[in-house]
């Protein structure tokens, strides 16, 4: 680790240890008054490539991209860096109605990868995103129909952010846990998990997509569609379980939504920008939404940026009444107005095109996904395997026929066994009984065969220890 020593980082762990409040963390296991019980807060002090090195100096091979399937091209990118420096020391930031010229020229790139979109709204981050989005369905509702087709629909164990109209929007319960009441107008659908249908009254052997996909219908007639703006949904459930869609379940969703005039708002802030291998994750199954949102994999976390994309249909809508005072979209954010994120979206894209790193993320994704079956041969604790390109999942359970889910503390050991070991690995969310048990699988789209092999045999060795 270039110029890094564990002394020189002492104070660091005590200022981060005294005065940083860590997302998603428990901090009494840094602050335990008995020392022996205290552990350090880990600070991760540089990357390059698929690893990184810790304030000790460890190395360890990031399976995750940054821990939330962000660093879609890997770590130490100098030409993204050379980006930004050139455009900030250029022109840094001017918000409000005014553009720029990488954002202009990152909108024209994103759209030439997105068929049939046309708009780009710039935020910062996944939740803001989706915000535009539910704020774009409520004004839509107000200017056509009086205010009545407001609604959003949006399904158990998908997860659109941690604000609250995203939370209030959110299918993962422990999430939201203490933090309501909720907006209202969010309307939660069943999900769609073929492993799992066993759990869903009246799931069918056969054609269970197509089935999942009529209890957003059975919803929608119970709310009255004439209420509903939108449908709200994840192509692939990130944290909820990486939960692919079975056949049939998108194109009965498209038909659902066009029959009773309700937007489709994909949420593809953890999909976007090449993590299934396609551009986004919507294409892999010839979807037309109206509003598709981004943003970890935009910049790959050099920079950050989010995106709501709509279609020019949608956008539209708020030019067409020009008696009204109100007829555009008065919503602003300041930081949309920084240049940093759409010039490093501008070189991430431009190497993710280069490099081919789609085509590497379907061959890598294959392997991740056999490598892992092959486990499940050897380890009758994974009850089931999940992919598409390098967004892969795999599912722990105590019994293999009733498909128990392992709970959280083994599954845990698994992840901190990997860990210890110099593989960070993910899981679903904790503190979820029965759903927090899927181990995640994110590495950046740049992993060579060796990489991913090295990452599954840790996992391996892994599930020896904790399950011998
Ligand atoms: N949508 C999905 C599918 C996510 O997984 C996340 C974050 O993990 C978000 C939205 C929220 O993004 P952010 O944390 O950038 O607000």
């Amino acid at each position: 680790m270039d110029g890094m020593t564990t002394n020189d980082l002492s104070h660091v762990v005590d200022a981060d240890r005294a005065h940083v409040w860590h997302h998603l963390s428990q901090h009494q296991q840094y602050m335990n008054a008995d020392k022996s019980a205290q552990i350090d807060p880990r600070i991760i002090v540089e990357g390059k490539g698929m690893r990184v090195w810790d304030q000790h100096g460890k190395e360890s091979i990031d399976a995750v991209s940054g821990g939330v399937w962000t660093v879609n091209v890997g770590y130490g990118r100098e030409s993204i860096a050379n980006a930004v420096r050139d455009q900030i020391l250029k022109m840094n930031f001017f918000g409000g109605t005014v553009g720029s010229i990488p954002g202009a020229l990152f909108a024209e790139k994103l759209i030439s990868k997105m068929p049939g979109m046309s708009r780009v709204y710039y935020a910062n981050s996944g939740s803001e995103a989706n915000e535009k989005g539910f704020k774009i369905v409520r004004q839509i509702a107000h200017k056509r129909y009086g205010g009545k087709k407001h609604k959003v629909l949006y399904r158990d164990r998908d997860y659109h952010g941690s604000t609250l109209a995203t939370m209030s929007a959110g299918g993962q319960d422990e999430r939201n846990a203490q933090y309501g009441p909720f907006a209202p107008g969010f309307i939660r659908v069943p999900h769609c998990m073929e492993y799992r249908k066993h759990e869903q009254d009246g799931a069918p052997d056969e054609n269970y997509g197509v089935w999942a996909a009529d209890q957003i219908e059975e919803v929608i007639l119970r709310e009255g569609a004439d209420t509903i703006g939108a449908l709200c949904l994840e192509p692939v459930t990130a944290g909820g379980g990486v939960i692919t869609p079975p056949d049939g379940y998108w194109e009965r969703v498209q038909e659902i939504c066009k029959k009773y005039d309700i937007l489709l708002h994909i949420d593809e802030v953890v999909c976007g920008v090449g993590r299934t291998g396609v551009w986004f994750g919507y294409q892999n199954y010839g979807i037309k939404p109206d509003i598709v949102t981004m943003a970890k994999g935009v910049a790959s976390g050099y920079a950050a940026i989010s995106c709501c994309v709509t279609t020019e249909e949608v956008f539209d809508m708020f030019k067409d009444d020009s008696s009204d005072p109100l007829n555009y979209f008065r919503d602003i954010s300041t930081f949309g107005g920084c240049t940093a994120g759409p010039a490093a979206a501008i070189e991430n894209m431009r190497i993710i095109e280069d490099e081919d790193l789609l085509a590497n993320t379907l061959v890598m994704g294959d392997r991740m996904v056999a490598n892992l079956q092959a486990l499940s041969e050897k380890f009758p604790q994974i009850g089931d395997v999940r992919g598409k390109g390098l967004f892969v999942g795999a599912e722990l359970v105590s019994d293999r026929a009733t498909k128990e889910p392992m709970s959280e503390q083994l599954v845990g050991a698994v992840v901190a066994d990997c860990n210890k070991n110099g593989v960070i690995i993910g899981a679903t969310n904790r503190s979820v009984p029965g759903k927090n048990n899927t181990l995640c699988f994110s590495p950046a789209l740049i992993a060579t065969t060796d990489d991913i092999d090295e990452i599954t045999d840790a996992v391996g060795a892994a599930l020896g220890r904790v399950f011998a």
